[in-house]
C-alpha cells in the first residue's frame, strides 16, 4: 500500500526552506562566520567544565549563572536576559510569543531573509517597510507603515544583513516611541559597529536587542544567542521556550566564552580593520560599487550592461568566483538587490585569494 502523504499546515504550503549553499571550497565568505576558531584556551576551559557536570541530570531551566555573567558584562540585571540556541531561536521565541494568527510583524527591505521566514512559520503575518536608496531605515517611513499596518512586533537589523548598514540609535527611538508594540533589533554584528541600541533597553520602553555568539564569539557552532529585554517580556518568553532547551555544554561555552572577552574584541578590532583594507580594495576594483558596512562582511554590486536582465552579471561573476575555488553569497537576483554578492571579511589570505579571484574573473563576465 502506498503510504499517504500528509501535507503541511496550509498556511506553509508557499514556504521555501533556507537556502545557503554549504559548497566545499578553499576560500569559504558566504555566511559570515568568523574566520578564526576560539583560542585555544577557551576549548580547554570549556571540556575542563563539561567533563565536571552530572550528565544524568537535566540542566539550570533559567540558565541562571549565565545570565548573571552575561548581565554583569553588559550592564544588565540578569532577569533582562534571556538565552537561547541561537538569536534564531531568540527571534522564533520572541514571535511565537507575541505573534501568530491575526497578528502582523513589520520588516524592512531588503534585510534578513529569515526574519519573515521565522514570523510565517509561526503564523504571523509579515508587512514590509522599504528602505532607503542607501539601505537606511526612514523613522517617517517607519512611523507611517505601523500607522497603516499595526504590527505586533517591528523587526530592525543594526548592522542590516545583508546590506552592512548600522541604524541611528535617534531611528530606533523613533520607531520605538512610534511602535504599538515591540520593537526587536537583531544587532548579530553588533559588536562590529560604533553603534548600538542596548543602551536604550529601559522597562518602560518596548525595545528588545536580540544578540549572538555564532558571529562576534567565533562560536557559530555552539548554537547560542541572546536578548536584553524589558523583564516582563523575558518574563513571557520562558513560558513559551520548551523546558530545559539550552543544554549544559552550551550555557557552560556562554560563561566560559567570557573570561577570554581580550582575546574576542582583539579579533573583532581586527576584523574591523580588515573590513576596511578589503573595502579599499573593492573600491579600487573597476567595476563593482561597494557599500558602507559596520557588520563582518561588504556587500558589493556588478551594473549591469545596456539591455542585459537584473543581476546577469553579479551571476555569472558568483559562478566564476566559485569556478576559482571562492564562494560568496549571490544576492544578484533578489529584489532591491539586483546585481548584488555578499563577502564575508575572512583571514588576510583568504581575503587576497578573493580580491585577486574578482580582478580575474570581472572581464569574463562583461562578454562571456
Ligand atoms: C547570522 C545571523 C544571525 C545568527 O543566528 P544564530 O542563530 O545566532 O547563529 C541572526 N541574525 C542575523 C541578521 C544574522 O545575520
Amino acid at each position: 500500500m502506498i503510504p499517504h502523504r500528509l501535507r503541511p499546515r496550509d498556511d506553509l504550503g508557499a514556504l521555501e526552506g533556507y537556502h545557503s549553499p554549504q559548497l566545499q571550497v578553499s576560500v569559504r565568505l558566504n555566511t559570515n562566520e568568523s574566520p578564526f576558531a576560539p583560542p585555544p584556551g577557551f576549548v580547554d576551559d570549556w571540556l575542563d567544565a563539561v567533563r565536571d557536570v552530572p550528565l544524568h541530570r537535566y540542566p539550570d531551566r533559567g540558565a541562571v549563572e549565565l545570565r548573571r555573567e552575561l548581565g554583569a558584562r553588559l550592564g544588565q540585571p540578569p532577569e533582562r536576559i534571556f538565552c537561547a540556541n541561537g538569536s534564531n531561536e531568540v527571534l522564533q521565541t520572541l514571535l511565537l510569543t507575541y505573534g501568530g494568527a491575526g497578528r502582523r510583524v513589520a520588516v524592512f527591505e531588503p534585510t534578513y531573509a529569515l526574519h519573515s521566514h521565522i514570523a510565517r512559520i509561526t503564523g504571523t503575518e509579515v508587512v514590509v517597510g522599504e528602505r532607503r536608496a542607501d539601505f537606511s531605515v526612514d523613522a517617517e517611513e517607519a512611523g507611517r507603515l505601523v500607522a497603516a499596518t499595526d504590527p505586533v512586533v517591528v523587526l530592525l537589523c543594526s548592522p542590516n544583513n545583508p546590506t552592512g548598514t548600522p541604524d541611528l540609535p535617534e531611528v530606533v527611538e523613533a520607531v520605538a516611541a512610534a511602535a504599538p508594540g515591540l520593537v526587536v533589533v537583531d544587532e548579530a554584528y553588533g559588536e562590529f559597529a560604533d553603534r548600538s541600541a542596548l543602551e536604550l533597553v529601559a522597562e518602560d520602553r518596548p525595545l528588545v536587542v536580540v544578540r549572538t555568539y555564532s558571529k562576534v564569539w567565533s562560536m557559530a557552532a555552539m548554537r547560542l544567542g541572546y536578548c536584553v529585554a524589558p523583564e516582563w517580556v523575558v518574563g513571557e518568553l520562558e513560558k513559551v521556550v520548551l523546558p530545559y532547551h539550552l543544554s549544559v555544554p552550551t550555557q557552560l561555552a556562554g560563561t566560559v566564552a567570557l573570561r577570554f572577552e581580550t582575546e574576542m574584541a582583539a579579533r573583532v578590532a581586527w576584523l574591523v580593520e580588515e573590513r576596511r583594507r578589503l573595502a579599499g580594495e573593492l573600491e579600487a576594483t573597476e567595476g563593482v560599487m561597494v557599500f558602507p558596512s559596520g557588520a563582518n562582511f561588504l556587500l558589493l554590486r556588478v551594473p549591469d550592461g545596456p539591455g542585459e536582465p537584473p543581476g546577469t552579471r553579479a551571476g555569472r561573476l558568483w559562478e566564476r568566483l566559485l569556478a576559482r575555488d571562492v564562494l560568496v553569497r549571490d544576492f544578484s537576483r533578489w529584489p532591491r538587490l539586483e546585481g548584488c554578492l555578499r563577502v564575508t571579511v575572512g583571514t588576510r589570505a583568504e581575503n587576497d585569494q578573493f580580491v585577486v579571484a574578482l580582478r580575474a574573473a570581472l572581464p569574463e563576465v562583461v562578454d562571456p
